[in-house]
């Protein structure tokens, strides 16, 4: 069933709002979504009834916060469709959950001449904590070329798997180029040669259906605040056999079965993972963003968003000048362009004085702007919340500050 957008935007209070005295154009979503009501709400009423600290206290209040802060991991476990609720880590982000896998991987399962195969257009969350281990370790970094589209090689893929590689990592969806990475495929090609995959499911998860038993990768990761939810809270999803045999990331309370001064054992999974106080108000919030894009239909999403994509594409390549980055066969929301010689920082700022915002920058994407030959770019990445008038907006405000150039 087709979404019923004006319905949608009436559950996000801040689309209403005006910035210079112009309707707000929000099209930062890469970076971060606004919330529904209902994910406030559940902040606000967790605050109000459920707020105490989970998994220790016999009391009342104690119990009904564990209860929901695990029927938070459970709507996680089925949004994913993942086996078991074991596989569920609570981070607080794509970075945390990959910086967690980083470090207790290379720890266990790799030394020093030890290969990780990344991609050029990994997000610098997916290629610094690697380095942070080349550091530790003495571990190497290969990448993944791509073409002119903005789609990974396959075949230099296959290429650089050699008797070192020991993990590869890479981005499902790209947040500057919008390419939907073939990963099913990218982890079939690791299997083959016996080894494990991790995808980062930051600008994925919230714009196209994800089953991670389908894909069969090893561990997958996301940030809430990317798909509705409150920020400081994400996930690390993990086949329970894997997460079993890394060691811990942190140390504290919540992730030991018992502590002496002589000796530590560590709780069962998934707390091995989880130590300190867990945001088990953002927990449930999470899983209140997640219960309502469901609702919407993920299918659904991802099909209005194409469609406004398309749109949005043939609207920005009519204005001359005009340079788009990523023209990938799979692609999802996004569009990073540049208009003749102005500087992305101009577009961005003189864009935002119409009440418009986009992204300027280099995204955290460095290496893939070297790869582009180009500093930055200014990026329009959109949610079902956005519309075609809003685009049309977008478009004549790009046409507006060419002019003016
Ligand atoms: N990976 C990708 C592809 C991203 O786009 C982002 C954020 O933009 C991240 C990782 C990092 O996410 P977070 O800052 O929520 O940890």
């Amino acid at each position: 069933m087709a979404l019923d957008i004006q319905a949608i935007r009436r559950d996000f209070p801040i689309l209403s709002k005006k910035v210079y005295n112009k309707p707000l154009v929000y099209l930062d979503n890469g970076a971060t979504t606004q919330k529904p009501r209902c994910v406030v709400d559940k902040l606000v009423y967790n605050y109000y009834n459920e707020n105490a600290n989970i998994h220790r206290g016999v009391h009342f209040l104690s119990q009904e916060a564990t209860e929901a802060h695990e029927e938070a991991r459970r709507t996680v476990q089925q949004f994913l469709n993942a086996r078991s609720s074991d596989e569920i880590v609570f981070t607080r982000g794509t970075t945390e959950s990959i910086n967690l896998v980083a470090s207790s991987f290379t720890d266990e399962c790799m030394s020093a001449g030890d290969e990780v195969i990344v991609s050029v257009m990994e997000h610098h969350s997916n290629i610094v904590p690697w380095q942070i281990q080349a550091a530790r370790k003495g571990i190497s970094l290969r990448v993944i070329p791509m073409n002119e589209r903005g789609e990974l090689d396959l075949e230099a893929y296959r290429q650089l798997f050699n008797e070192k590689t020991r993990l590869v990592s890479v981005a499902h969806v790209s947040n500057v180029l919008g390419t939907v990475n073939p990963v099913k495929e990218i982890v079939r090609i690791a299997h083959e040669q016996g080894v494990p995959v991790m995808i980062d499911g930051a600008q994925s998860v919230p714009h196209i259906p994800v089953d991670v038993q389908d894909l069969d990768a090893e561990f997958y990761v996301f940030s809430g605040h990317k798909i509705y939810g409150p920020t400081g809270i994400g996930v690390l999803y993990g086949k329970e056999e894997w997460l079993d045999r890394l060691p811990p990331y942190q140390g504290g309370g919540e992730m030991i079965a018992s502590v002496s001064f002589e000796k530590t054992t560590f709780n069962e999974l998934p707390f091995k993972f989880e130590a300190g106080t867990p945001d088990f108000i953002g927990s449930t919030a999470l899983a209140e963003a997640l219960r309502y894009v469901q609702a919407l239909g993920m299918a659904e999403i991802e099909a209005y968003e194409h469609e406004l994509l398309r749109y949005a594409e043939a609207k920005l390549e009519a204005i001359e000048g005009m340079r788009i980055f990523g023209k990938a066969r799979e692609k999802s929301g996004v569009l990073s362009f540049l208009v003749g010689n102005i500087h992305h920082y101009d577009m961005g700022m003189l864009l935002d004085h119409l009440g418009i915002a986009v992204r300027t920058g280099h995204h955290c994407a460095q290496p893939l702007m070297q790869a582009l030959g180009i500093e930055g770019t200014v990026r329009a990445s959109f949610s079902f919340y956005n519309t075609k008038e809003e685009v049309d907006v977008l478009a004549a405000g790009i046409e507006r500050v060419r002019k003016m150039f």
